[in-house]
């Protein structure tokens, strides 16, 4: 199986197979390996931008959810090994100076209205529509459903406030049209200081819809970010200007 090759997590091989992918599509065997460069911590902090060119039926929206899926769970793996390993090393101290073993931190009820905190996500995908976004999220679904502990969520105009606000608790990765990311942003309800991946989906279409201010705040309130990917229809030099203000030294893929 290709998937299995590009060294992407057996969770996620498993759900290319599930969704009928037997190999990765051209842009997929490009894009997935240079994006995943940075993965592990032995490497952590030397991901490399991307600007690709893609078109709608290449398989490009799975060419940058799989690789920032799979850097996901990598660090929650290796954040859960850590989280073990210190509490074995406190059962261990305890031992020895003959002390019960410590307790456990209990985790917050999140159906609390008390313990609402805003959600975090590590991955920030933004679409220029509300179909490509939901087209996305779905996607989305379908490649986390073996993966314990990654929540996606949705964030589209048009959704009442509530709902979406309740879906947003613990997500992980946010598909989302900027103008009611930002509106989420401003009223507390997001924070968007810990995305360590942002995706721009088909950029072009992004600055026809006139979103290049909205661009400009997303790429300032997630400015300490890792990875940025950006998708695009063509390189024209609006395109590439762009490129220029959201990524440092991007690599091309062409297809
Ligand atoms: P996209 O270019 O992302 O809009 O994808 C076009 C279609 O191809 C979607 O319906 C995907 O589910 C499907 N697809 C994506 N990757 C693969 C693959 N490796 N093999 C077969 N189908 C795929």
């Amino acid at each position: 199986n290709g998937f299995v090759e590009l060294g992407l997590a057996p969770a996620l091989v498993q759900a290319c197979k599930d969704l009928g992918y037997t190999q990765p599509t051209t842009v997929q065997q490009k894009a997935i390996p240079l994006a995943m460069a940075g993965v592990g911590s032995e490497k952590a902090g030397k991901f490399v931008d991307l600007m690709v060119s893609s078109q709608t039926g290449s398989g490009k929206t799975a060419a940058f959810l799989l690789p920032v899926l799979h850097t996901l769970l990598t660090q929650q793996a290796e954040a859960e090994a850590a989280e073990r390993a210190e509490y074995e090393q406190a059962c261990a101290d305890a031992a020895a100076k003959g002390e019960p073993a410590p307790k456990r931190a209990k985790r917050k009820d999140p159906t609390n209205p008390r313990n609402f905190k805003a959600p975090t996500p590590g991955a920030l995908i933004v679409c220029p529509t509300r179909e490509l976004a939901q087209q996305v999220a779905h996607d989305a679904i379908d490649l986390v459903q073996h993966c314990r502990g990654l929540r996606v969520a949705n964030i589209v105009g048009g959704m009442p406030y509530q709902l979406q606000i309740a879906k947003l608790q613990n997500a992980n990765l946010v598909v989302a049209t900027p103008g009611r990311l930002l509106d989420l942003q401003r009223s507390m309800q997001i924070k968007l200081d810990q995305v360590q991946f942002l995706v721009v989906d088909e950029a072009d279409r992004m600055l026809d819809l006139g979103f290049a201010d909205d661009l400009a705040e997303i790429n300032q309130l997630t400015i300490d970010r890792k990875q940025t990917m950006m998708f695009s229809a063509t390189f024209a030099p609006r395109i590439q200007q762009l490129a220029a203000r959201v990524m440092r030294e991007p690599q091309r893929v062409t297809i």
